[in-house]
C-alpha cells in the first residue's frame, strides 16, 4: 500500500524575488504561514515489485541537518498513517535502522490535441475526457515508488479558456486528475508552456492542480506562497523540492508579472537556495526545465547551471524540456559529494511525431538515510519507456520498454515521419545516450 505523503512548507526566497530585489538579502527563517491546501497522495494499490537495482552507484554525504531544521512547524503533517496506540508491554528498544524512501521521476506530460481528442474517445460519457488508461502500462511502477515526479507541461486553466492543443496549450482538467489518480505525488508546472493562457491561465492552472492530492512546485501565486519552501516527507526521510525554467515562450517578467516562475539565469539565488533548502530537509531535489527541442548533446548552460545546483548542494536534478532523452551523470562536488544528475528524462504522453520523441525514462532511484547520520542517493537506474499512438494518431499509451513489442513498434503512427521504429532502434537510441551503468539489467 502506498502510504500518504506527508507534505511541508517552510520560508524561502525564489530567483525571481530576488532578481526583482524585493528580497534581497533575504536568508531562510521560518514563517507562520504554511501550505494547508496541499494534503496527501492519494491511496494506491501496490502492484508493483521493487526494480532489480543491484549493483548499481550510489553516493553519500554527511547528514547534517536532520535535526536542525528550521522549516516553519504549523504545518499540518499529513502524511502519519502509522499507529500511535502505545504498545501494551515495554519491548526492549529495537535498534536504529536506516530509512530509506523510493523515487521514481518522468519527463514531460503534454497534452497535444491528439492526445485529449483520444481521452475524450475514451470516456463513457463522450463528453468528458479519460486520460487514466493512457497510464496503464507505468501505473504500477508509479504506485509501487514511495514518491513519484512528473513534469505536467502544459496549462490546465478550464474550460472557459478553451481547450487546445500546440502551440498555446490548455489541457482539460481530467488530464491532471489522472495524473493524481495514477499516484503521482510532485507535479512540476515550471515549463515554457505554463503561461501559454497568459498570467490568468498560469493562476487558474495552479490553484487547480492545488485541489488535487499532489505537490505543485514550480509555479508560485505571490511572494509569500513563492517563500514556502516545498518539503515532502515518507519513511522518515525529508525532501526539499526546487524548481526552475529557462523561460517562457510568452513574455514574463518575474519583476512585474502577477506569478512568480523561478528561472534558472539567477545563478547567486539559485546557489542560497540550494544552500537553504539543504538546511531543512535530508535531502534537496531540484527540477531544472532547460536544453534544446530535440537535442540529446547537454548545452553548456546546462553543464553550467548544474554544476551550480550541484555544487550548492542539490542531490539529484532532473531534468527535462528537450522532449528527448539526454545522459545521466554522477557530478562530483568539490566537497567530496555527488550529484545524480538527469539532463533529460525525454517525453512521458505526447504525440510529437518523430521516433526519438517517444523513448522517454522513469528514473529510480532510493534515498536513504543511514543510522550513521549519512545520506545516500542509491541505485539509479533509467528505466526507458515507450509513448505508443496508432498510425491514426490514437490508442495512446504509455509501456514499459520491456513490456513494448515489435509488433507494435511495426505499427507506430511516429513511423509516418520517421525511417525507423523498432526495438533495435529503440536500444541503439538509448544505449548511444545513456551510459549502461544507469540502464536496467535487461540492457546488458
Ligand atoms: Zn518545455
Amino acid at each position: 500500500m502506498k502510504q500518504r505523503l506527508s507534505v511541508r512548507a517552510a520560508a524561502f526566497c525564489t530567483a525571481a524575488l530576488l532578481a526583482s530585489g524585493a528580497l534581497a538579502g533575504c536568508s531562510f527563517r521560518p514563517v507562520g504561514a504554511g501550505r494547508s491546501d496541499v494534503t496527501s497522495a492519494p491511496e494506491t494499490k501496490d502492484v508493483g515489485g521493487t526494480p532489480d537495482t543491484t549493483g548499481r552507484p550510489e553516493t553519500s554525504r554527511p547528514n547534517t541537518t536532520a535535526s536542525d531544521t528550521t522549516e516553519s512547524d504549523t504545518t499540518a503533517d499529513v502524511g502519519t498513517t502509522a499507529s500511535s496506540r502505545a504498545p501494551e508491554t515495554a519491548a526492549p528498544t529495537p535498534a536504529p535502522t536506516e530509512a530509506r524512501l523510493s523515487l521514481v521521476a518522468v519527463g514531460d506530460n503534454i497534452i497535444h490535441e491528439a492526445v485529449f481528442l483520444d481521452a475524450k474517445a475514451r470516456a463513457a460519457d463522450g463528453a468528458s475526457y479519460d486520460f487514466l488508461p493512457m497510464y496503464n502500462g507505468v501505473a504500477d511502477r508509479i504506485a509501487a515508488a514511495d514518491v513519484a515526479f512528473v513534469n505536467h507541461e502544459t496549462p490546465m486553466a478550464g474550460a472557459e479558456y478553451g481547450i487546445s492543443g500546440y502551440p498555446t496549450f490548455n489541457a482539460p482538467r481530467e488530464a491532471g486528475q489522472a495524473l493524481a489518480d495514477v499516484g503521482f505525488d510532485v507535479v512540476n508546472l515550471a515549463n515554457n508552456h505554463i503561461l501559454d493562457k497568459r498570467v490568468a491561465g498560469a493562476r487558474a492552472t495552479v490553484e487547480f492542480v492545488r485541489t488535487l492530492p499532489v505537490l505543485e512546485i514550480g509555479v508560485y501565486l505571490d511572494r509569500d506562497d513563492a517563500r514556502q519552501m516545498r518539503i515532502t516527507e515518507k519513511n522518515g526521510i525529508r525532501i526539499a523540492w526546487l524548481s526552475y525554467c529557462y523561460g517562457s515562450n510568452n513574455s514574463y517578467n518575474p519583476a512585474t508579472d502577477d506569478i512568480i516562475m523561478p528561472l534558472l539565469d539567477q545563478a547567486d539565488t539559485i546557489r542560497s537556495e540550494v544552500r537553504a533548502a539543504r538546511a531543512a530537509a535530508d535531502f534537496v531535489i531540484v527540477s531544472a526545465h532547460w536544453g534544446l527541442d530535440d537535442v540529446a548533446a547537454v548545452t553548456d548552460d546546462q553543464k553550467r547551471m548544474a554544476s551550480v545546483i550541484a555544487e550548492a548542494g542539490a542531490d539529484v536534478i532532473l531534468g527535462h524540456h528537450p522532449h528527448i532523452l539526454q545522459p545521466v551523470e554522477w557530478h562530483e562536488n568539490a566537497n567530496g559529494s555527488r550529484t545524480l544528475i538527469v539532463f533529460s528524462l525525454g517525453n512521458f504522453l505526447s504525440t510529437q511525431y518523430y521516433s526519438r520523441n517517444m523513448i522517454g525514462g522513469m528514473i529510480s532511484f532510493d534515498l536513504v538515510k543511514g543510522t550513521d547520520g549519512t545520506c545516500a542517493v542509491e541505485s539509479p537506474v533509467l528505466y526507458p519507456t515507450v509513448t505508443h499512438y496508432s498510425m491514426q494518431r490514437d490508442g495512446l499509451q504509455i509501456y514499459m520498454l520491456e513490456d513494448y513489442t515489435e509488433t507494435l513498434a511495426a505499427r507506430h503512427g511516429c513511423l509516418a515521419h520517421s525511417a525507423d521504429f523498432s526495438l533495435a532502434w529503440i536500444y541503439r537510441h538509448v544505449r548511444s545516450i545513456v551510459k549502461e551503468e544507469f540502464l536496467p539489467a535487461y540492457f546488458e
